[in-house]
């Protein structure tokens, strides 16, 4: 098992024409956020990981919006798991697992969380729950072990 945090980051920004549904958190400007679940080899500082995002992560991501301010990063701690979920897919640190002991291990926690009475059952699984829908990036069979996932030293299921 490996500890999951949660990490949400929000924003101001301004924008010329502001849609109706946005909501404004100054004239001419409304908020912005993004979220995802983070999972790490070991317990980690949470105040370090917050000054680390904000000096290394945020610069590059902002570049992109138009006067960013009013800027909060939280990282909260959730349980821990064998896998953290992204978007439609999930991913664990490479130990050298074979592509059996992968697929194995996604099936149980697949089947974990099902039988769980956790309320956040189907954003957190996004598919899994049918097997068939499991490839890897090029949707050849799971796990994908690609080059980027190699970088990063992770298998991933996509779904
Ligand atoms: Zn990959």
């Amino acid at each position: 098992m490996y500890p999951i945090y949660r990490i949400t980051v929000r924003w101001s920004e301004k924008q010329p024409e502001i849609p109706h549904k946005l909501r404004e958190s100054s004239p001419g400007r409304f908020w912005n956020s993004v979220c995802w679940d983070a999972m790490e080899r070991k317990v980690i500082n949470v105040d370090t990981r917050i000054v680390q995002l904000w000096r290394e992560w945020w610069p590059t991501y902002s570049a992109k919006f138009l006067e960013p301010a009013q800027l909060s990063i939280t990282v909260e701690s959730r349980d821990s798991d064998t896998w953290c979920s992204g978007w439609f897919s999930h991913w664990t640190f490479d130990t050298g697992q074979s592509d059996l002991e992968v697929l194995g291990s996604f099936a149980e926690y697949v089947d974990r969380i099902q039988r769980s009475d956790r309320t956040d059952k189907s954003s957190l699984l996004m598919g899994a729950e049918d097997e068939w829908r499991w490839c890897a990036g090029d949707r050849t069979p799971a796990p994908c072990r690609c080059l980027l996932c190699k970088q990063q030293g992770i298998v991933r299921i996509d779904h």
